[in-house]
C-alpha cells in the first residue's frame, strides 16, 4: 500500500495503475546462466496467484474434467506433482540434462537407475572407494539378483579398460571426487570406454555438484545425486535425483518396460513403477536449497581449501586429501574438470585413537554423518560412513577423518581444527 502515502490520488477509484502488457510466454532461460537457471528453471510465477515461489503442492490425486481430462497431465502424485516437477525441471536444467527424477534419497536414485539399465547375469564396474552405501546396494543387493560387479581404481584408465568385460559390462559407474578419499577420475577418458563397449556411464555427482561439474557434457548418459548434500544444503531434507542426457541409449542390446532404448523413458517408467519417488515438502526444500548452490559452494570451496592449507602445516597431520592442493594427485585433473574443488577435506593422522580424539574434541565441527550442509561436520569414516564396507576392497584407512566444511567463518573452522589437534 506504499503508493498511498505517495501519490495521493491512489485512493481515487479512477486512478488506474499504468497497465503494461506482461509477457505472456514463459521465459526461456537456456542461454542464462547457471545461478539464474539454478533461481528461476521451474519457478515461473503462480498462474493464479503471482506467487514466485512453487507451492506446496501437498495433494495426492486430482480431478479429472472426464475420464481422461488431466489439467495438465496431473493424474496422480507417484506418477507426477507439480512440486516434484518444479524440482525436476530445475535439476534438469543445471545438469545440462533432458530430463530430471526427483527420488526419496539418492540411494533410491541408484536403485531406479540399476533396476532400468540392468538385467540378471550382466556387470557393473564400480569406483574401489565408492561411497559405501552405493557399494552395499550393487554388491548385497544386486548381487544375489545375478549382478556382478568389479572394484577398481577410476584413476588408473588402464585399470579401468581391464575391468570392463565386452558384452558383460553394461554399466560403468563414476564418483569423482569419491567419498571419502577424493580421488579424481577422468570422466571424459572413461566414458569413451564405456561407449566403446555398448555400456552406460553414470556419474555420481554429489560431492562436486552441477555447479563446479557438468558430467553429461564430459559424456556421462547419467548424472545420480544425493540431494541430501549439497543441493538441499541444509541438513533439513533427505533425497536424491537422476538427471539423463538427451539421447542416453540402454546399454546395447537392452530393449526397456516401454519398448524403447532411452534411459530416459526406462528411467520414468521405473520411477513410477517402483515408486520411490521425493514428497512435495521434500521436493520443496530440495528446491530451496538449489536456488543458492552457486553462492554456497564458492564459500564452501575458499573455506575447504583454507582449511586445507591450515592442516598442511600441522604437526599432527600425516596427510592432507583436497583436491585443491598441488600435491593431491587429481590436481590438474580436477583444475580441467572442475570449476572448483569443492568443499570436503580428508586428513591422516598417526592412528585410529588420534583420528578419534580429534573427532571427539571438535567444537564448531559437528560429529556426524553426512555433508554439504551449511554446518560443517566432521567423521571418522572407518567407524562411522564407511563401516558397511569394513574388510571389503572398498575399506577405508582407519586414521583418516573427514571434514565437511561449512559456512562458518573460516577463521572459527581453523581455531577449532586447532585446538582439537593439539
Ligand atoms: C550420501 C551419498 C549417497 C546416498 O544418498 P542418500 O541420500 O543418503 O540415500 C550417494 N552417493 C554419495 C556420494 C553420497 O555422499
Amino acid at each position: 500500500m506504499s503508493d498511498i502515502h505517495e501519490s495521493p490520488g491512489a485512493q481515487d477509484a479512477h486512478t488506474e495503475p499504468a497497465h503494461i502488457e506482461p509477457a505472456l510466454t514463459e521465459h526461456d532461460w537456456t542461454a542464462a546462466g547457471f545461478a539464474t537457471r539454478a533461481i528461476h528453471v521451474g519457478s515461473d510465477p503462480d498462474a493464479a496467484t503471482g506467487a514466485v515461489v512453487p507451492a506446496i503442492y501437498q495433494v495426492s490425486t486430482y480431478k479429472q474434467d472426464g475420464v481422461g481430462g488431466l489439467r495438465g497431465g496431473y493424474e496422480y502424485s507417484r506418477s507426477a506433482n507439480p512440486t516434484r516437477a518444479a524440482l525436476e525441471e530445475a535439476l534438469a536444467s543445471v545438469e545440462g540434462g533432458a530430463a530430471g527424477f526427483a527420488f526419496a534419497s539418492g540411494l533410491a536414485a541408484e536403485d531406479t537407475l540399476l533396476r532400468a539399465a540392468l538385467r540378471p547375469g550382466d556387470h557393473v564396474v564400480v569406483p574401489n572407494d565408492a561411497y559405501g552405501g552405493t557399494y552395499r546396494l550393487i554388491a548385497r543387493v544386486f548381487g544375489p539378483w545375478g549382478i556382478e560387479h568389479t572394484p577398481v581404481d577410476l584413476s588408473d584408465l588402464d585399470a579401468v579398460a581391464e575391468a570392463i568385460q565386452p558384452g558383460r559390462t553394461r554399466l560403468v559407474w563414476v564418483e569423482t571426487p569419491t567419498n571419502p578419499l577424493l580421488t579424481v577420475s577422468d570422466i571424459a577418458a572413461i566414458s569413451a570406454l564405456a561407449r566403446a563397449a555398448g555400456a552406460v556411464l553414470a556419474v555420481d555427482n554429489t560431492f562436486a555438484t552441477p555447479y563446479l561439474q557438468q558430467p553429461l557434457a564430459l559424456g556421462a548418459d547419467v548424472v545420480v545425486h544425493s540431494t541430501t548434500k549439497y543441493v538441499g544444503g541444509h541438513s533439513d531434507v533427505v533425497g536424491g535425483a537422476l538427471v539423463v542426457a538427451d539421447g542416453a541409449q540402454l546399454p546395447v542390446g537392452l530393449e526397456g518396460p516401454t519398448g524403447t532404448t532411452s534411459v530416459r523413458d526406462a528411467v520414468a517408467f521405473h520411477q513410477n513403477a517402483s515408486g520411490a519417488i521425493a514428497g512435495p515438502f521434500d521436493a520443496w526444500l530440495t528446491l530451496r536449497g538449489l536456488k543458492t548452490l552457486a553462492v554456497r559452494m564458492d564459500r564452501h570451496c575458499a573455506s575447504a581449501l583454507a582449511v586445507a592449507r591450515f592442516l598442511e602445516d600441522h604437526s599432527a597431520v600425516t596427510e592432507v586429501i583436497y583436491p585443491g592442493l598441488p600435491s593431491h594427485p587429481g590436481h590438474e585433473l580436477a583444475a580441467r574438470q572442475m570449476r572448483g574443488f569443492g568443499g570436503m577435506v580428508a586428513f591422516r593422522t598417526t592412528s585410529e585413537e588420534a583420528a578419534l580424539a580429534v573427532c571427539a574434541r571438535t567444537r564448531v565441527f559437528t560429529l556426524a554423518e553426512s555433508l554439504g550442509g551449511v554446518e560443517s561436520l566432521i567423521e571418522h569414516p572407518g567407524r562411522m560412513t564407511h563401516a558397511s564396507v569394513a574388510g571389503s576392497a572398498l575399506e577405508v584407512p582407519a586414521d583418516l577423518v573427514r571434514l565437511s566444511v561449512g559456512l562458518e567463518d573460516v577463521a572459527d573452522l581453523v581455531a577449532d581444527l586447532g585446538q582439537a589437534l593439539a
